[in-house]
Protein backbone atom coordinates (compact mmCIF):
# COMPACT_ATOMS: atom_id res chain seq x y z
CA UNK A 1 0.00 0.00 0.00
CA UNK A 2 1.43 3.47 -0.77
CA UNK A 3 0.30 6.73 1.61
CA UNK A 4 2.00 8.91 -0.15
CA UNK A 5 0.83 11.50 -2.85
CA UNK A 6 2.37 10.72 -6.33
CA UNK A 7 2.81 14.00 -8.09
CA UNK A 8 -0.21 14.66 -9.92
CA UNK A 9 -2.03 13.21 -6.39
CA UNK A 10 0.07 16.33 -4.55
CA UNK A 11 -0.91 18.88 -7.25
CA UNK A 12 -4.50 17.99 -6.59
CA UNK A 13 -4.24 18.09 -2.99
CA UNK A 14 -2.74 21.47 -3.12
CA UNK A 15 -5.61 22.66 -5.76
CA UNK A 16 -8.29 21.54 -3.01
CA UNK A 17 -6.24 22.82 -0.33
CA UNK A 18 -5.94 26.29 -2.42
CA UNK A 19 -9.87 26.67 -3.39
CA UNK A 20 -10.04 26.22 0.46
CA UNK A 21 -7.82 28.90 2.02
CA UNK A 22 -9.18 31.24 -0.67
CA UNK A 23 -12.96 30.31 -0.81
CA UNK A 24 -14.48 29.09 2.69
CA UNK A 25 -15.68 31.57 4.50
CA UNK A 26 -14.15 31.82 8.08
CA UNK A 27 -17.56 31.23 9.62
CA UNK A 28 -18.13 27.75 8.10
CA UNK A 29 -14.49 26.93 8.58
CA UNK A 30 -14.70 24.18 11.11
CA UNK A 31 -18.71 24.06 11.35
CA UNK A 32 -17.64 20.25 11.05
CA UNK A 33 -14.71 19.75 13.12
CA UNK A 34 -13.87 17.17 15.26
CA UNK A 35 -15.79 16.66 17.67
CA UNK A 36 -19.05 16.23 16.38
CA UNK A 37 -17.32 14.23 13.89
CA UNK A 38 -20.10 11.87 12.29
CA UNK A 39 -22.90 12.78 14.24
CA UNK A 40 -24.33 14.86 11.49
CA UNK A 41 -23.97 12.25 8.73
CA UNK A 42 -27.84 11.32 8.97
CA UNK A 43 -29.58 14.18 8.56
CA UNK A 44 -30.09 17.88 10.80
CA UNK A 45 -30.69 17.48 14.53
CA UNK A 46 -33.77 19.31 16.51
CA UNK A 47 -33.53 19.03 20.09
CA UNK A 48 -37.21 18.01 21.17
CA UNK A 49 -39.04 17.91 24.29
CA UNK A 50 -42.05 15.30 24.26
CA UNK A 51 -43.21 13.54 21.45
CA UNK A 52 -42.66 15.54 18.19
CA UNK A 53 -46.60 15.34 16.23
CA UNK A 54 -46.95 13.06 13.13
CA UNK A 55 -46.81 15.42 9.95
CA UNK A 56 -47.51 14.58 5.79
CA UNK A 57 -44.74 13.23 3.83
CA UNK A 58 -43.15 16.46 2.57
CA UNK A 59 -44.43 19.24 5.12
CA UNK A 60 -40.84 19.88 6.68
CA UNK A 61 -39.22 20.43 3.29
CA UNK A 62 -37.33 23.62 2.81
CA UNK A 63 -35.58 24.88 -0.28
CA UNK A 64 -31.76 25.02 0.42
CA UNK A 65 -29.90 27.42 2.12
CA UNK A 66 -29.43 31.61 2.03
CA UNK A 67 -26.00 33.56 3.21
CA UNK A 68 -22.61 32.42 3.53
CA UNK A 69 -23.32 28.66 3.03
CA UNK A 70 -25.67 29.77 0.20
CA UNK A 71 -22.58 31.34 -1.19
CA UNK A 72 -20.26 28.33 -0.95
CA UNK A 73 -22.94 26.04 -2.01
CA UNK A 74 -22.45 27.94 -5.15
CA UNK A 75 -18.79 27.91 -5.06
CA UNK A 76 -18.99 24.45 -5.23
CA UNK A 77 -21.70 23.71 -7.55
CA UNK A 78 -19.99 26.04 -9.96
CA UNK A 79 -17.30 23.23 -10.42
CA UNK A 80 -19.21 20.06 -10.43
CA UNK A 81 -18.01 19.55 -6.32
CA UNK A 82 -21.71 19.26 -5.02
CA UNK A 83 -21.70 15.65 -6.35
CA UNK A 84 -17.87 14.89 -7.24
CA UNK A 85 -18.24 11.65 -7.89
CA UNK A 86 -20.73 11.86 -10.67
CA UNK A 87 -19.98 11.77 -14.37
CA UNK A 88 -19.62 15.34 -15.68
CA UNK A 89 -22.49 15.08 -18.44
CA UNK A 90 -24.64 14.86 -14.97
CA UNK A 91 -23.14 18.02 -13.58
CA UNK A 92 -20.55 16.25 -11.69
CA UNK A 93 -17.06 16.52 -11.82
CA UNK A 94 -16.44 12.84 -12.93
CA UNK A 95 -13.42 12.79 -9.97
CA UNK A 96 -11.17 9.50 -9.61
CA UNK A 97 -11.41 7.38 -6.76
CA UNK A 98 -8.55 8.89 -5.82
CA UNK A 99 -9.36 12.49 -6.30
CA UNK A 100 -12.45 12.12 -4.09
CA UNK A 101 -10.32 10.71 -1.48
CA UNK A 102 -8.13 13.64 -1.50
CA UNK A 103 -11.01 16.04 -1.54
CA UNK A 104 -12.75 14.31 1.10
CA UNK A 105 -9.15 14.73 3.41
CA UNK A 106 -9.21 17.95 2.55
CA UNK A 107 -12.27 18.91 3.18
CA UNK A 108 -12.72 17.09 6.85
CA UNK A 109 -9.15 18.66 7.51
CA UNK A 110 -10.82 22.06 6.84
CA UNK A 111 -14.13 21.08 8.55
CA UNK A 112 -15.94 22.45 5.29
CA UNK A 113 -19.69 21.43 4.98
CA UNK A 114 -20.56 19.57 1.66
CA UNK A 115 -24.05 19.03 0.47
CA UNK A 116 -26.34 16.71 -1.09
CA UNK A 117 -26.82 14.27 1.03
CA UNK A 118 -28.55 10.91 0.18
CA UNK A 119 -29.63 12.64 -2.90
CA UNK A 120 -25.69 12.70 -3.99
CA UNK A 121 -24.57 9.59 -2.51
CA UNK A 122 -27.57 7.45 -2.85
CA UNK A 123 -30.48 8.29 -5.41
CA UNK A 124 -28.71 10.37 -8.33
CA UNK A 125 -25.53 7.81 -8.64
CA UNK A 126 -28.98 4.79 -8.85
CA UNK A 127 -30.92 6.77 -11.05
CA UNK A 128 -27.49 7.84 -13.34
CA UNK A 129 -26.49 3.72 -13.22
CA UNK A 130 -29.85 2.06 -13.81
CA UNK A 131 -32.80 5.42 -14.38
CA UNK A 132 -34.45 6.25 -17.30
CA UNK A 133 -33.53 9.10 -19.51
CA UNK A 134 -36.82 10.52 -18.33
CA UNK A 135 -35.64 10.00 -14.88
CA UNK A 136 -32.19 11.29 -15.37
CA UNK A 137 -33.69 14.62 -16.69
CA UNK A 138 -36.66 15.12 -13.93
CA UNK A 139 -33.91 14.32 -10.85
CA UNK A 140 -30.44 14.99 -11.67
CA UNK A 141 -30.73 18.54 -11.45
CA UNK A 142 -33.56 19.06 -9.02
CA UNK A 143 -30.56 17.09 -6.57
CA UNK A 144 -27.55 19.29 -7.76
CA UNK A 145 -29.86 22.84 -7.00
CA UNK A 146 -31.13 21.16 -3.72
CA UNK A 147 -34.47 21.47 -4.94
CA UNK A 148 -34.84 17.95 -3.52
CA UNK A 149 -33.86 16.04 -0.57
CA UNK A 150 -34.21 12.56 -0.44
CA UNK A 151 -34.43 9.94 2.06
CA UNK A 152 -33.73 5.94 1.91
CA UNK A 153 -36.73 3.72 2.89
CA UNK A 154 -35.09 0.13 3.11
CA UNK A 155 -34.97 -0.62 6.67
CA UNK A 156 -38.75 -1.51 8.14
CA UNK A 157 -39.69 -2.83 11.66
CA UNK A 158 -38.30 -6.46 11.49
CA UNK A 159 -36.12 -5.94 8.57
CA UNK A 160 -33.35 -3.97 9.33
CA UNK A 161 -30.19 -6.63 8.98
CA UNK A 162 -32.10 -9.49 7.47
CA UNK A 163 -33.25 -6.46 4.66
CA UNK A 164 -34.22 -9.02 1.94
CA UNK A 165 -37.65 -10.14 4.55
CA UNK A 166 -39.17 -6.39 3.32
CA UNK A 167 -42.96 -6.57 4.20
CA UNK A 168 -43.92 -2.85 2.30
CA UNK A 169 -46.36 -4.27 -0.16
CA UNK A 170 -46.67 -2.47 -3.73
CA UNK A 171 -49.34 -3.34 -6.24
CA UNK A 172 -49.81 -2.69 -9.64
CA UNK A 173 -53.07 -0.49 -10.47
CA UNK A 174 -53.14 0.08 -14.05
CA UNK A 175 -50.30 2.92 -14.10
CA UNK A 176 -49.85 3.10 -10.69
CA UNK A 177 -48.70 1.08 -8.16
CA UNK A 178 -50.15 1.48 -4.63
CA UNK A 179 -47.78 0.77 -1.31
CA UNK A 180 -48.54 0.05 1.95
CA UNK A 181 -46.65 -0.70 4.82
CA UNK A 182 -44.05 1.37 7.22
CA UNK A 183 -40.37 2.13 7.02
CA UNK A 184 -38.43 2.63 10.44
CA UNK A 185 -34.98 4.28 10.98
CA UNK A 186 -35.67 6.84 7.85
CA UNK A 187 -33.01 9.74 8.86
CA UNK A 188 -33.99 13.18 7.52
CA UNK A 189 -37.76 12.18 6.48
CA UNK A 190 -38.79 14.96 8.26
CA UNK A 191 -36.99 17.29 6.25
CA UNK A 192 -37.21 15.36 3.13
CA UNK A 193 -39.48 15.86 -0.35
CA UNK A 194 -38.47 12.79 -1.83
CA UNK A 195 -38.11 9.18 -0.85
CA UNK A 196 -36.18 6.22 -2.69
CA UNK A 197 -37.37 2.90 -1.09
CA UNK A 198 -37.47 -0.67 -1.53
CA UNK A 199 -40.93 -2.07 -1.75
CA UNK A 200 -42.52 -5.95 -2.14
CA UNK A 201 -43.67 -6.21 -5.74
CA UNK A 202 -43.78 -10.38 -6.21
CA UNK A 203 -44.83 -11.83 -2.33
CA UNK A 204 -44.51 -15.69 -3.91
CA UNK A 205 -40.73 -14.97 -5.54
CA UNK A 206 -37.49 -16.00 -3.28
CA UNK A 207 -37.27 -13.18 -1.23
CA UNK A 208 -34.33 -11.28 -2.80
CA UNK A 209 -36.11 -11.22 -6.31
CA UNK A 210 -39.64 -10.01 -5.20
CA UNK A 211 -38.60 -6.45 -4.49
CA UNK A 212 -38.53 -3.15 -6.45
CA UNK A 213 -36.86 -0.10 -6.43
CA UNK A 214 -39.20 3.10 -6.09
CA UNK A 215 -38.50 7.08 -6.64
CA UNK A 216 -41.68 8.49 -4.15
CA UNK A 217 -42.73 11.77 -4.40
CA UNK A 218 -42.86 12.22 -0.87
CA UNK A 219 -46.09 14.72 -0.79
CA UNK A 220 -48.18 12.36 -2.46
CA UNK A 221 -51.27 11.55 -0.03
CA UNK A 222 -50.79 8.69 2.29
CA UNK A 223 -47.70 8.92 3.82
CA UNK A 224 -47.46 10.01 7.55
CA UNK A 225 -44.17 11.28 8.84
CA UNK A 226 -43.77 9.89 12.71
CA UNK A 227 -40.43 10.93 14.21
CA UNK A 228 -38.86 9.12 16.65
CA UNK A 229 -36.70 10.97 19.51
CA UNK A 230 -33.10 9.47 20.11
CA UNK A 231 -31.88 9.01 23.17
CA UNK A 232 -29.48 12.04 23.07
CA UNK A 233 -33.04 14.00 22.69
CA UNK A 234 -32.90 14.29 19.14
CA UNK A 235 -35.11 13.39 16.07
CA UNK A 236 -32.64 12.44 13.05
CA UNK A 237 -34.69 9.89 12.06
CA UNK A 238 -38.49 8.75 12.10
CA UNK A 239 -40.99 6.23 11.21
CA UNK A 240 -42.69 6.46 7.72
CA UNK A 241 -46.35 5.12 7.40
CA UNK A 242 -47.76 4.28 3.80
CA UNK A 243 -51.71 3.91 3.46
CA UNK A 244 -52.39 3.56 -0.30
CA UNK A 245 -50.10 5.68 -1.79
CA UNK A 246 -50.46 5.91 -5.08
CA UNK A 247 -46.62 5.83 -7.27
CA UNK A 248 -46.60 6.04 -11.14
CA UNK A 249 -45.07 2.74 -12.08
CA UNK A 250 -42.80 4.69 -14.10
CA UNK A 251 -41.18 6.05 -11.24
CA UNK A 252 -39.80 1.84 -10.91
CA UNK A 253 -36.01 2.21 -11.41
CA UNK A 254 -34.47 -0.61 -13.38
CA UNK A 255 -36.66 -4.11 -13.23
CA UNK A 256 -39.84 -4.57 -11.90
CA UNK A 257 -38.75 -7.31 -9.43
CA UNK A 258 -34.99 -6.51 -9.56
CA UNK A 259 -34.96 -4.09 -7.23
CA UNK A 260 -32.35 -5.23 -4.69
CA UNK A 261 -30.10 -5.67 -7.02
CA UNK A 262 -30.44 -1.93 -8.17
CA UNK A 263 -30.22 -0.73 -4.65
CA UNK A 264 -26.79 -2.48 -3.93
CA UNK A 265 -25.69 0.13 -6.38
CA UNK A 266 -22.69 2.86 -5.60
CA UNK A 267 -21.38 4.02 -8.57
CA UNK A 268 -17.45 4.90 -8.13
CA UNK A 269 -17.66 6.60 -4.82
CA UNK A 270 -14.64 6.16 -2.47
CA UNK A 271 -15.74 4.01 0.15
CA UNK A 272 -13.01 4.54 3.06
CA UNK A 273 -14.54 7.04 5.52
CA UNK A 274 -11.60 8.87 5.40
CA UNK A 275 -14.23 11.99 6.52
CA UNK A 276 -14.82 10.11 9.56
CA UNK A 277 -11.27 9.10 10.50
CA UNK A 278 -10.03 12.60 10.13
CA UNK A 279 -13.33 13.70 12.32
CA UNK A 280 -12.03 11.42 15.06
CA UNK A 281 -8.39 12.76 14.86
CA UNK A 282 -9.61 16.23 15.34
CA UNK A 283 -11.49 15.37 18.38
CA UNK A 284 -8.78 13.36 20.16
CA UNK A 285 -6.07 16.24 18.98
CA UNK A 286 -8.40 18.92 20.50
CA UNK A 287 -9.15 16.27 23.64
CA UNK A 288 -4.99 16.48 24.03
CA UNK A 289 -5.32 20.88 23.87
CA UNK A 290 -7.96 20.69 26.25
CA UNK A 291 -6.26 18.10 29.01
CA UNK A 292 -3.32 21.07 28.50
CA UNK A 293 -4.83 23.78 28.93
CA UNK A 294 -7.16 22.42 32.04
CA UNK A 295 -3.99 20.62 33.47
CA UNK A 296 -4.25 22.36 36.85
CA UNK A 297 -8.03 22.99 37.32
CA UNK A 298 -10.70 20.66 38.16
CA UNK A 299 -12.05 20.26 34.91
CA UNK A 300 -9.19 17.70 33.87
CA UNK A 301 -8.75 14.73 35.57
CA UNK A 302 -5.34 14.47 33.53
CA UNK A 303 -2.66 15.15 36.42
CA UNK A 304 -5.26 13.06 38.96
CA UNK A 305 -5.92 10.00 37.73
CA UNK A 306 -3.34 8.11 35.63
CA UNK A 307 -5.72 5.73 33.67
CA UNK A 308 -6.89 9.36 31.58
CA UNK A 309 -3.10 10.04 30.89
CA UNK A 310 -3.17 5.92 29.53
CA UNK A 311 -6.57 6.25 27.56
CA UNK A 312 -5.54 9.51 25.44
CA UNK A 313 -2.69 7.54 24.11
CA UNK A 314 -4.18 4.76 22.83
CA UNK A 315 -6.72 6.99 21.65
CA UNK A 316 -3.76 8.74 19.62
CA UNK A 317 -2.64 5.54 18.49
CA UNK A 318 -6.32 4.61 17.54
CA UNK A 319 -7.22 7.12 14.91
CA UNK A 320 -4.09 6.46 13.41
CA UNK A 321 -4.79 2.91 12.97
CA UNK A 322 -8.37 4.18 11.45
CA UNK A 323 -6.54 6.66 8.88
CA UNK A 324 -4.47 3.87 7.82
CA UNK A 325 -7.57 1.22 7.35
CA UNK A 326 -9.26 4.09 5.28
CA UNK A 327 -5.80 4.30 3.25
CA UNK A 328 -6.18 0.44 2.59
CA UNK A 329 -9.30 0.92 1.32
CA UNK A 330 -8.93 3.79 -0.95
CA UNK A 331 -6.00 1.93 -2.26
CA UNK A 332 -7.80 -1.08 -3.16
CA UNK A 333 -10.34 0.82 -4.90
CA UNK A 334 -7.24 3.05 -6.77
CA UNK A 335 -6.07 -0.48 -8.06
CA UNK A 336 -9.48 -1.53 -9.58
CA UNK A 337 -10.00 -3.89 -6.55
CA UNK A 338 -13.44 -4.16 -4.60
CA UNK A 339 -13.35 -3.77 -1.17
CA UNK A 340 -15.19 -5.77 1.33
CA UNK A 341 -14.14 -7.13 4.35
CA UNK A 342 -11.37 -4.36 4.28
CA UNK A 343 -14.60 -1.83 4.18
CA UNK A 344 -15.99 -3.75 7.05
CA UNK A 345 -12.85 -3.07 8.97
CA UNK A 346 -12.78 -0.08 8.47
CA UNK A 347 -16.26 0.76 9.18
CA UNK A 348 -16.33 -1.38 12.56
CA UNK A 349 -12.75 -0.08 13.78
CA UNK A 350 -14.06 4.00 13.05
CA UNK A 351 -17.50 3.45 14.74
CA UNK A 352 -16.61 1.52 17.73
CA UNK A 353 -13.57 4.21 18.02
CA UNK A 354 -15.80 7.03 17.58
CA UNK A 355 -17.32 5.90 21.33
CA UNK A 356 -14.06 5.04 22.35
CA UNK A 357 -12.90 8.49 21.96
CA UNK A 358 -16.36 10.09 23.55
CA UNK A 359 -15.84 8.18 26.53
CA UNK A 360 -11.91 8.97 26.70
CA UNK A 361 -13.53 12.55 26.82
CA UNK A 362 -15.53 11.62 29.69
CA UNK A 363 -12.99 10.40 31.69
CA UNK A 364 -11.10 13.21 31.47
CA UNK A 365 -13.76 15.65 32.34
CA UNK A 366 -14.75 13.28 35.12
CA UNK A 367 -17.93 14.79 36.59
CA UNK A 368 -18.05 18.22 34.61
CA UNK A 369 -18.05 15.83 31.78
CA UNK A 370 -21.99 14.63 32.55
CA UNK A 371 -23.23 18.21 32.31
CA UNK A 372 -26.14 18.14 29.57
CA UNK A 373 -26.43 21.85 29.68
CA UNK A 374 -25.15 23.79 26.56
CA UNK A 375 -24.97 26.71 28.20
CA UNK A 376 -23.52 25.61 31.72
CA UNK A 377 -19.97 27.43 32.54
CA UNK A 378 -19.52 24.47 34.50
CA UNK A 379 -19.55 22.23 30.91
CA UNK A 380 -16.23 21.43 28.96
CA UNK A 381 -16.60 22.05 25.59
CA UNK A 382 -20.23 23.03 25.47
CA UNK A 383 -21.29 19.47 26.78
CA UNK A 384 -19.99 17.91 23.56
CA UNK A 385 -18.64 14.79 25.35
CA UNK A 386 -21.61 13.83 26.88
CA UNK A 387 -23.95 14.57 23.73
CA UNK A 388 -21.68 13.19 21.13
CA UNK A 389 -21.35 10.11 23.64
CA UNK A 390 -24.82 9.69 23.65
CA UNK A 391 -25.20 10.23 20.13
CA UNK A 392 -22.00 7.59 19.14
CA UNK A 393 -24.23 4.77 20.30
CA UNK A 394 -26.07 4.50 16.66
CA UNK A 395 -22.79 4.42 14.47
CA UNK A 396 -22.42 1.10 15.25
CA UNK A 397 -25.74 0.06 14.30
CA UNK A 398 -26.35 2.60 11.53
CA UNK A 399 -24.67 1.15 8.16
CA UNK A 400 -24.64 -2.32 9.10
CA UNK A 401 -23.88 -3.63 12.65
CA UNK A 402 -20.88 -4.34 13.89
CA UNK A 403 -21.97 -8.22 14.39
CA UNK A 404 -22.49 -8.21 10.70
CA UNK A 405 -19.21 -6.65 10.11
CA UNK A 406 -17.72 -8.97 12.18
CA UNK A 407 -19.69 -11.86 10.00
CA UNK A 408 -17.83 -10.17 7.13
CA UNK A 409 -15.07 -10.42 8.31
CA UNK A 410 -14.75 -13.60 9.92
CA UNK A 411 -16.62 -15.32 6.27
CA UNK A 412 -14.89 -13.31 4.00
CA UNK A 413 -11.44 -11.90 5.47
CA UNK A 414 -10.85 -15.11 7.53
CA UNK A 415 -12.85 -17.69 5.88
CA UNK A 416 -14.19 -18.94 8.44
CA UNK A 417 -17.58 -21.29 8.01
CA UNK A 418 -20.68 -19.71 8.05
CA UNK A 419 -22.28 -21.28 11.11
C1 LIG B 1 -28.73 6.43 13.20
C2 LIG B 1 -29.39 5.47 12.26
C3 LIG B 1 -29.80 5.90 11.03
C4 LIG B 1 -30.43 5.02 10.14
N1 LIG B 1 -30.89 5.51 8.93
C5 LIG B 1 -31.57 4.70 8.09
C6 LIG B 1 -32.14 5.21 6.88
O1 LIG B 1 -32.04 6.40 6.57
N2 LIG B 1 -32.84 4.38 6.09
C7 LIG B 1 -32.97 3.05 6.38
O2 LIG B 1 -33.58 2.35 5.59
N3 LIG B 1 -32.46 2.53 7.54
C8 LIG B 1 -31.77 3.33 8.40
N4 LIG B 1 -31.26 2.83 9.58
C9 LIG B 1 -31.53 1.45 9.93
C10 LIG B 1 -30.31 0.53 9.94
O3 LIG B 1 -29.92 0.20 8.64
C11 LIG B 1 -30.70 -0.70 10.78
O4 LIG B 1 -30.92 -0.24 12.11
C12 LIG B 1 -29.61 -1.75 10.78
O5 LIG B 1 -29.48 -2.33 9.52
C13 LIG B 1 -29.91 -2.85 11.83
O6 LIG B 1 -31.20 -3.33 11.66
P1 LIG B 1 -32.23 -3.43 12.88
O7 LIG B 1 -32.23 -2.12 13.58
O8 LIG B 1 -33.53 -3.92 12.32
O9 LIG B 1 -31.62 -4.49 13.85
P2 LIG B 1 -31.70 -6.07 13.72
O10 LIG B 1 -31.30 -6.47 12.33
O11 LIG B 1 -33.02 -6.55 14.20
O12 LIG B 1 -30.58 -6.53 14.71
C14 LIG B 1 -30.79 -6.61 16.13
C15 LIG B 1 -29.52 -7.15 16.76
O13 LIG B 1 -29.26 -8.49 16.27
C16 LIG B 1 -27.97 -8.56 15.68
N5 LIG B 1 -28.01 -9.42 14.50
C17 LIG B 1 -28.91 -9.41 13.49
N6 LIG B 1 -28.59 -10.33 12.56
C18 LIG B 1 -27.45 -10.93 12.98
C19 LIG B 1 -26.62 -11.97 12.44
N7 LIG B 1 -26.90 -12.55 11.26
N8 LIG B 1 -25.51 -12.32 13.15
C20 LIG B 1 -25.21 -11.72 14.33
N9 LIG B 1 -25.97 -10.74 14.90
C21 LIG B 1 -27.07 -10.35 14.23
C22 LIG B 1 -27.65 -7.13 15.27
O14 LIG B 1 -26.26 -6.92 15.17
C23 LIG B 1 -28.27 -6.32 16.40
O15 LIG B 1 -27.42 -6.29 17.51
C24 LIG B 1 -30.62 3.67 10.49
C25 LIG B 1 -30.19 3.22 11.74
C26 LIG B 1 -29.59 4.11 12.63
C27 LIG B 1 -29.16 3.60 13.97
Amino acid sequence: MRITDSPEEAAWRAEVREFLEKELPPSLRNVNRGVRAGATKYGSEAQVKGKPEARAGGAGFKMAVEGPMGEWREKLAARGWIAPAWPKEYGGAGLTTMEQFIMNEEFAEAGAPTFGGMGVSMAGPTIIVHGTEEQKAEHLPKILRGETRWCQGFSEPGSGSDLASLQTRAVRDGDEYVINGSKIWTSGAQLSNWMFMLARTDPEAPKHRGISFFLVDFTSPGITVQPLVTMAGTTTFNQVFFDNVRVPAKNVVGEVNRGWYVGTTTLDFERSGIGAAVGMQQAVVDMIKFAREHAQDGMSQITRNSVVRNELIDRYIDVNVSKMLAYRVVDMQNRGRIPNHEASMAKLFATELRQRVWRTGHRLTGLYGLNWDRKSEYAPLNANYAHSYVESVSATIAGGTSEIQRNIIAQRGMGMPRD
